[in-house]
């Protein structure tokens, strides 16, 4: 067994937490592959180093005094080695970032330095080789990731090594510049070096003890997800919960690696799978709930639409040529309604409207605005009779009108549109009955 540990930035954002980290990582000899994010808060109000790098360099390229910016994060590393007694400088390393933010060497490369970093760091601390991801993650020319060389050089130079440290969140491009992932791609990282060193487990350590069931904001210490599967996943972390950065989940999935996500201010909470498959019923009929406010719904009527071959076609159409995507089309006999992202379709309505006329001469086409999605995401309810039924009866006992119902062919999710209003409501309404009560 072997398994790849990533640190988010909370985790290492002071001495403290990287005593706590190196404790975990010693407890298990299993956890071979260290992949650290850059230094994150160390109290709310605080910087993560990251932000402070894309700053700095923001000045750097403004032709403006950078030099004690520069100050402040080499400040942030040096804190941490006091703190460890490293037999660490990071002089000769500064020197160099200084230079080359004076080249304008790309708010890439600025940023990509606070992983580079720690990185450095912890593998002095650890007492780990130290692997540096621009010679072993790959991006080509037009920006995309480069998954099979990567695995191919990455997979080549782990199996020579049996501890290291590969910082997260960037790489190279063939022609040696540094890029980055999107924000909160150290996550993406782990994943591919899971895949490339081909471990049992993706621990994905972070300062909550997993995915939770519900926003902490709306419902009050929701309770931890025990197991959910890639699917699921998806359909929660497209509908805003989020936990892991969204591209992690393809690397490790596709080679069939569960990711764990844990906790490293509470390290004996077991956290939650991440898993392709799984036998185990979860806790509640549903795994977890999420949604968005802010859609639009287009409602069309036309008599006898239902005998009118392409009429969906047309309509969707309407919407494609103006560069809209839209999120559902539930549909009656003669009704179709579209749902659409607010702010993508306010500034283009009229264009919409009118290619819709033209092209399907409706009875009626209104505009619905300031609605919200939910999603009620489970595996459990594929073999669970009323589900449905109880989601609205808790809804309406709460005064929820329901505007849309959606349930996917998949029987994983049921998608309900309420009124922005209703929202939180909605969602509390439907974690009362399932979760707290557990009817
Ligand atoms: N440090 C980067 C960020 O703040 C990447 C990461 O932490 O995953 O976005």
């Amino acid at each position: 067994m072997s398994k790849v540990v990533k640190f988010g930035g909370s985790s290492l954002a002071s001495a403290e937490q990287f005593e706590k980290v190196k404790q975990i990582i010693e407890e298990d000899s299993e956890r071979r592959y260290v992949v650290p994010s850059a230094p994150g808060k160390r109290f709310p109000k605080d910087n993560k180093v990251t932000d402070m790098l894309y700053a700095c360099y923001a000045k750097a390229e403004e032709g403006e005094d950078f030099l004690p910016d520069l100050e402040l994060i080499r400040g942030r590393y040096q804190e941490i080695i006091d703190g460890l007694k490293l037999d660490l400088s990071l002089e000769e390393e500064f020197r160099t970032i200084e230079k080359r933010f004076r080249e304008k060497t790309g708010s890439d490369y600025a940023a990509s330095r606070g992983e580079y970093l720690n990185g450095i760091l912890m593998a002095k601390y650890l007492g780990y080789e130290f692997i540096d991801a621009a010679e072993v993650i790959f991006f080509r020319e037009n920006g995309e990731f480069d998954g099979d060389y990567t695995n191919l050089v990455l997979g080549e130079r782990l199996k020579n090594c049996e501890r290291a440290v590969v910082p997260g969140f960037y790489g190279s491009t063939h022609d040696g510049r540094i890029k980055t992932f999107s924000r909160g791609g150290s996550d993406v990282t782990g994943s591919i070096v899971a895949k490339a060193a081909g471990v049992d487990v993706y621990e994905n350590w972070t300062d909550v003890s997993g995915f939770l069931i519900a926003d902490p904001r709306i419902i009050k210490n929701p309770e931890v997800i025990d197991t959910i599967t890639y699917r699921e996943l998806r359909e929660l972390a497209y509908m805003g919960a989020t936990v892991l950065h969204e591209e992690a989940i393809f690397p490790v999935r596709k080679a069939g690696i569960p990711i764990n996500i844990r906790n490293t201010n509470a390290p004996q909470d077991r956290g939650t799978w991440i898993v392709g498959s799984t036998g185990k019923k979860s806790k509640y009929v549903i795994t977890g709930i999420a949604g968005k406010k802010g859609f639009c719904a287009v409602n069309i009527e036309k008599d006898m639409m239902n005998s009118e071959i392409g009429f969906g076609k047309k309509v969707l159409q309407a919407f494609a040529q103006n560069g809209i995507s839209f999120e559902h089309m539930p549909s009656g006999i003669d009704t179709l309604t579209v749902f659409v992202h607010q702010d993508e379709f306010m500034h283009k309505e009229q264009k919409v409207m009118s290619a819709i006329n033209r092209l399907t001469h409706p009875d009626s086409a209104e505009i619905e605005s300031d609605l919200a999605l939910i999603a009620v995401v489970g595996r459990g309810m594929k073999s669970t009779r009323g589900t449905a039924g109880r989601i609205f009866s808790a809804l309406a006992h709460r005064n929820v009108n329901v505007r849309m119902i959606d349930q996917g062919s998949s029987e994983l999710n049921i998608i309900i549109g309420v009124s922005n209003e209703d929202f939180e409501t909605a969602i509390e309404a439907i974690y009362d009955i399932f979760v707290v009560t557990n009817l």
